[in-house]
């Protein structure tokens, strides 16, 4: 199937990555179900896509008409059963493995033999998701980044079985929704998070052992590297959970002890510090 042709696309799980998924699909003509076990996860998903697909029609980057027709292709549902027409399904669903394995199994069952299967987990091993699928020739990995309608990058993940037909409708199927794909192959933190997380990492370092005070470690990064945001504000923005879960899934995968998470971003995660989505984390967002 080339990219052109998909007309109908499942997502799983309507959180803060499925709801931007399900918008930029949507967006380019495409018919999509997004499925979620939490009715409020998908009140607060479709209320989300329309006030993101308003802020667009707003800045002139979308017309009125195009923001209303791609809300309307938005179908919520409750049951996977749902997704059994769809050529494509995207699975954004918690970041938690034995879910998305028992997701990916209950897929094969609903879907037909000639859909693809891509999942958006930013740390666990496609090649292990996919053992859980029918066919594992048809699971790919498709990370988006946060948020979704306007970050370009897509990591386009081939896990040890993939296809070359599931790659290459991956691929073309990213020239569609405009976002520029780069492939990597499975290996722990594919290539995004294997760089980003021992750099957030290191800087937590550098704040434990004083070498400056975070604003400092910022301000280096931002002034000195370009960086458009410091690593210990990326990490606040990320979530230090999802932070410290990433460091452990590359210790643990590849063994190495560079990547031994700091004992300060565990300190901070275990006393709830999680970052701006608790109102503190290495900053204090509590005013704001
Ligand atoms: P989220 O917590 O905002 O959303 C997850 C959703 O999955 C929730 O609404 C939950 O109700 C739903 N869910 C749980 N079990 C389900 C099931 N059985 N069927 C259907 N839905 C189910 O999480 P998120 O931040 O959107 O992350 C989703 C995925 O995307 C994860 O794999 C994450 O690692 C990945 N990701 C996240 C980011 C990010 O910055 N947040 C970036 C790239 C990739």
């Amino acid at each position: 199937m080339r990219a052109g042709e998909v007309s109908r696309v499942g997502v799983v799980g309507a959180g803060t990555m499925g709801s931007g998924i399900a918008h930029v699909f949507a967006l380019v003509g495409i018919d999509i179900r997004l499925v979620d076990v939490d009715p409020e996860a998908l009140a607060r998903a479709r209320a989300s896509i329309e006030g993101n697909l308003a802020r667009q029609a707003l800045r002139d980057r979308i017309s009125a008409e195009e923001a209303a027709m791609a809300l309307e292709r938005i179908a919520t549902e409750r049951s996977l059963a749902a997704l059994a027409d769809t050529e494509v399904v995207v699975e954004a669903a918690s970041e938690e493995p034995a879910l998305k394995f028992r997701l990916f199994e209950e897929l094969s069952a609903v879907v037909g033999p000639e859909t693809l299967l891509a999942s958006n987990t930013s740390s666990i091993s496609i090649t292990r998701i996919a053992a859980h699928a029918a066919d594992p020739g048809r699971v790919i990995g498709m990370h988006f980044m946060n948020p979704v309608p306007v970050m370009r990058l897509v990591e386009v993940i081939r896990g040890l079985e993939t296809s070359d037909d599931a790659a290459d409708l991956t691929l073309s199927l990213c020239a569609r929704l405009s976002k520029t794909a780069v492939l990597a192959n499975d290996y722990p933190g594919f290539v995004a998070n294997r760089i980003l997380m021992p750099m957030i990492n290191e800087a937590v370092y550098c704040l434990m052992e004083g070498v400056a005070e975070a604003e400092a470690v910022d301000t280096v990064m931002k002034l000195g590297m370009n960086h458009p945001m410091g690593p210990l504000a990326l990490a606040d923005l990320i979530g230090l959970d999802t932070c410290l879960a990433i460091m452990r899934v590359l210790h643990a995968e590849i063994g190495d002890s560079k990547y031994r998470p700091c004992p300060l971003l565990a300190k901070y995660v275990a006393a709830g510090r999680l970052g701006r989505k608790t109102g503190r984390g290495f900053y204090d967002y509590s005013a704001a």
